[in-house]
């Protein structure tokens, strides 16, 4: 069966102030679908003019959203939860058609992302507060939260439903405006996601969203504002430096989920079925095309050939094709430039030695599509090792000591996720202890979750999305003394 996506009530138009509208000089840029080329849409391709329109609507709109009640927001967030689930199948065949990845898997990004939605609904009517008293006894201190303020909102290609519905959910939550920019190359999921928050009645002006071409001058418009206090960032961690740059001109609060290079860890005990399990899940997700993604595999030696070999078995056996059509397991990749780049890489550590189990190659087009990959023996000093892969290779070295591989994987500046393969639950603390990320995958291969707080350390970014402190990135705390 062939994808269902009907590009009949497609939004294309930037939203402003509650208003669907075109950019003021008429332009628009394509969108294409990345399994066979085709332009499925021509979104407004919004600049300088529109995004101040979008930052001062969003301003104006600051003061009465920030006084709504917290039931108000968790009813618009329910609402919005409710369209979404009922809309599944078609933002599932959009973001396919946009972006490549299976139905089966849109379908659950779907869910993924409503259910931020359901989370934010149920945490806006639970912003608390604290009190205390004044060393010398004389004062009451009152702890308050307030919504932190009109927020700046970039979100990548990848998950183009969950990364937006990540960000808004707990911005409404908390009672912030927003200017929102998607990703170019997957503008239209989010613009169908605005519109079903629309629908659930979030008043006019509150999330403005500005598609565009232009993503530097459009941003920039919006830090250099004034008018922003706030940023929100997930994508490469080359922009995102750029962004903390802007953002302290005016000294705006930054969250910022960027890159990650996770180590996926087998030890000598763990339960090899169990291993190859977690790493289709940490490696195949998304065509291999998230932050999150298994980067280099460390096998104990003992195991090292039996977990290859399983592993690369099932790899070869995985359904690659348009995503569209039901069955699919594997999509293409996003875009040429990513295709080259995880060509260049697997020609790189072949070269230093690796072994190819399966695949090695890219298809025959049309389509970006790259066979999915399982490498051996993989050397140290291979690009891959230091260069987030972001697509369906899976890099395998051996080590012998638990001393040598955390060292070997602490060794980067990134640290976003890491994966440990144990039965033995001393070792797995201990390595949830000693590995350097935000997050440990203990026996499985999926960490995103609501209720989780999702984020990153050293260079994998500032802040968390989602869990109980997933509002706290859009609250700013006041303490008011009393005298008593
Ligand atoms: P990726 O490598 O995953 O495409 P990017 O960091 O390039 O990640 O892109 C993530 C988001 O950041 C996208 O919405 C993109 O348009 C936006 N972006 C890219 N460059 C800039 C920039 N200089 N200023 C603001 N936003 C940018």
């Amino acid at each position: 069966m062939n994808s269902s996506f009907d590009p009949t009530g497609l939004h294309t138009e930037l939203f402003i102030d509650g208003v669907w509208r075109n950019a003021a000089s008429g332009a628009t840029f394509p969108v294409e679908n990345p399994a066979t080329h085709e332009i499925i849409a021509h979104v407004a391709d919004g600049g300088r003019e529109e995004a101040r329109a979008a930052i001062e609507a969003a301003g104006r709109a600051q003061a009465t959203w920030g006084k709504s009640t917290p039931r108000e927001r968790a009813d618009i967030l329910r609402r919005a939860f409710e369209l979404v689930v009922a809309n599944t199948d078609r933002l599932a065949a959009i973001m396919t058609a946009e972006m490549g990845k299976p139905l089966a898997e849109a379908r659950g990004e779907v869910a993924y992302g409503a259910d931020m939605l359901r989370w934010f609904s149920e945490e806006a009517v639970r912003i608390g507060g604290d009190s205390a008293t004044s060393v010398d006894g004389n004062t009451r201190i009152l702890i308050t939260k307030e919504p932190v303020g009109p927020s700046v909102l970039v979100t990548p290609w990848n998950f183009p439903l969950a990364m937006g519905a990540r960000k808004i959910a707990p911005a409404v939550a908390a009672g912030c405006t927003m200017v929102f920019k998607p990703a170019e190359l997957t503008p239209l999921t989010s613009l169908a996601l605005v519109a079903l928050f629309k629908e659930a009645g979030l008043p006019d002006g509150v999330l403005n969203v500005v598609t565009t071409s232009g993503a530097s001058s459009v941003v920039r418009t919006w830090t250099d504002s004034g008018i922003a206090r706030k940023i929100s960032f997930t994508g490469s961690t080359g922009v995102g430096k750029i962004l903390l740059k802007q953002a302290a001109e005016n000294v705006m609060r930054s969250s910022m989920e960027l890159g990650g290079n996770a180590p996926f860890i087998i030890l000598a005990d763990a339960d090899i079925e169990k291993a190859v399990d977690g790493a289709m899940k940490a490696k195949m997700r998304n065509m291999g095309e998230a932050c999150t993604a298994a980067n280099r595999f460390f096998v104990h030696r003992s195991v090292v050939e039996e977990f290859s070999e399983k592993f690369a078995k099932k790899i070869s056996e995985l359904r690659v094709g348009d995503g569209g059509v039901e069955g699919t397991e594997v999509g293409p990749l996003i875009e040429q430039k990513g295709l080259d780049k995880v060509e260049g890489l697997v020609r790189d550590a072949v070269s230093k030695g690796a072994r190819v189990l399966t695949g090695g190659s890219r298809r025959e087009g049309p389509g970006y599509f790259y066979t999915p990959t399982v490498l051996t023996d993989v050397s140290l000093d291979s690009e891959l090792m230091s260069t987030e892969i972001f697509g369906p290779v899976a890099a395998i070295s051996p080590f012998d000591s638990e001393d040598e591989v955390l060292r070997l994987a602490n060794d980067t500046e990134w640290g976003l996720v890491g994966y440990v393969f144990t039965e033995n639950m001393d070792k797995a603390l201990r390595f949830s202890a000693e590995l350097e990320v935000g997050m440990v995958g203990v026996n499985t291969g999926l960490v995103s979750n609501p209720a989780a707080p999702f984020g990153g350390v050293k260079q994998s970014g500032l802040g968390r999305e989602g869990g109980k402190i997933g509002i706290e990135e859009f609250l700013e705390t006041k303490y008011t003394a009393i005298s008593i």
